[in-house]
């Protein structure tokens, strides 16, 4: 059995190892495209602040420890230009523009997506953040120009986290904003404790505009503002990196995101896909959704690795509950199920605030949360909490509960460890069944 595998990233070296571990007998090749490989995007930011100060502990793993420990392939600087499935066979691009061909017996697409960038004028030091490469340009840029000034374009979580570090590092930090919402994926109840951590942390923020124009030292906004600014993040969304399957036979969504079943197999039997190029589907609704996010193309990985070997657990997916987190200083956020948007009247909204161990510990810190409850089956629909670490245990908890179909009553038969350091006899999570009974 021959598999290749398109990009070697966060999916591609995922489902490649977990293939090797289940199979140690079929053959396994990556084409990556750029010249890095199987590195952590979710820390590149981290490094920005030097809170991850050694770059390299960002790769999980060496192009010569797949090749001799896993006996797996790998060709950087290698990039898939076409896919022929009828005779399940690529071609590829190398450094030097030479071109050759593979077949496969199964193929797996984890081409990822790219940083959009902003068309204006000027264009001066614009940089995103998507990859290892662009974390060293702008680490590299700030060294060499001495960059005392940056300016942050967008207010989504990776907008957010370059601003955080950045600011950690001791640089002067602008956010310019096209609406007053920040990291949207959160209720809007609670915006003001995100703008408030910003404004307190020196960070400067430009709401309802737009930029019009990047010079070496400042940034035009179409108001007229202008702010000094060395360099410029840009992290203003993402687009799939799959053009290069549109001229396949795989049925892509609006031209761009790949269509999988609840296997992962896109309309080729096949040819599987995974990350954040994929459609995937809502567990509540059962309707498509575009979730660019880490867990989902690691549990992908499993199931694909399973399904072509053969092997346990090919169950189909539920799908996906839409989970996230993010630090803002000293604030944790997080948030899972549908949109705030998509809520009507009739969701039961319930309301908590408090401490996330026994209010008597000096280091208790506070928690609200808010929860939407599905008025036909008392299960949660949505639930947002902001505050101390703990924010994460609870949407956990609460994401385990939907998972499982718990109706919100029986919160109150949760039974969470209980010590003073680390919790109350009434937890967070009773609390909420408490209120809803
Ligand atoms: P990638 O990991 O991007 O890999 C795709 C690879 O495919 C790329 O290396 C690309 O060069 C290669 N490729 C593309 N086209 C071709 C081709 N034609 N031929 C050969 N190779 C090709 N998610 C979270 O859940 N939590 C977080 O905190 C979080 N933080 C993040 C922070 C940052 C700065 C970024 C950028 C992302 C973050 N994410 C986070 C998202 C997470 O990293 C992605 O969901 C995940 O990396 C998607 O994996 P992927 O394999 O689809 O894409």
């Amino acid at each position: 059995k021959r598999i290749i595998i398109i990009g070697g990233v966060a999916g591609g070296a995922t489902v490649a190892s977990q293939i090797r571990r289940l199979d140690d007998q079929c053959d396994i090749v990556i084409y990556e495209k750029r010249p890095s490989f199987s590195f952590a995007n979710c820390g590149l930011p981290y490094h920005l602040s030097h809170e991850v100060e050694d770059i390299e502990s960002l790769y999980a793993a060496s192009v010569d420890e797949f090749d001799n420990k896993r006996n797996i392939k790998v060709h950087l600087n290698h990039e898939v230009i076409n896919i022929d499935t009828k005779v399940n066979k690529i071609t590829i691009k190398d450094e030097h523009n030479e071109q050759t061909t593979d077949t496969y017996d199964f193929l797996i697409l984890s081409p990822g997506a790219h940083a959009k960038r902003l068309e204006v004028r000027g264009q001066h030091r614009q940089f995103v953040l998507h990859n290892i490469e662009q974390l060293e340009d702008i680490e590299s840029s700030i060294k060499t120009h001495d960059i005392q000034n940056v300016t942050i374009i967008g207010a989504g979580y990776i907008a957010l986290e370059a601003a955080e570090n950045l600011k950690e590092r001791g640089l002067n930090v602008s956010i310019i904003n096209r609406s007053d919402q920040y990291y949207k994926a959160v209720d809007r109840q609670f915006n003001d404790d995100l703008r408030d951590t910003l404004l307190s942390n020196d960070i400067k923020l430009y709401e309802h505009c737009e930029v019009d124009q990047i010079d070496a030292h400042q940034v035009i906004l179409n108001n007229g503002q202008t702010i000094l600014s060395d360099l410029v993040i840009t992290a203003i969304g993402i687009t799939p990196s799959t053009q290069f399957i549109q001229s396949s036979q795989i049925d892509l969504i609006d031209d761009k995101f790949i269509k999988v079943n609840a296997l992962n197999q896109t309309s080729v039997d096949n040819v599987y896909a995974l990350g954040d190029a994929i459609m995937t589907r809502r567990a509540i609704d059962n309707q498509p959704i575009h979730l660019p996010l880490a867990w989902i193309t690691h549990r992908d990985a499993t199931t694909i690795a399973h399904h072509i070997t053969n092997t346990k657990i090919d169950k189909p997916s539920q799908g996906v509950y839409s989970a996230s987190i993010i630090r803002l200083f000293d604030l944790t956020i997080a948030t899972v199920g549908l949109k705030e948007s998509e809520l009507t009247d009739e969701y039961i909204k319930i309301e908590h605030s408090g401490y996330d161990r026994a209010g008597y510990m000096p280091d208790k810190e506070k928690i609200q949360i808010i929860v939407y409850i599905d008025p036909s089956t008392h299960q949660v629909a949505r639930a947002s909490a902001i505050g101390g670490r703990d924010v994460s245990k609870y949407i956990d908890l609460i994401t385990m509960s939907m998972m499982n179909q718990m109706v919100v009553e029986d919160f109150i038969n949760i039974e969470p460890t209980y010590s003073p350091p680390y919790a109350s006899p009434k937890s967070i999570i009773n609390m909420i069944g408490y209120k809803a009974i």
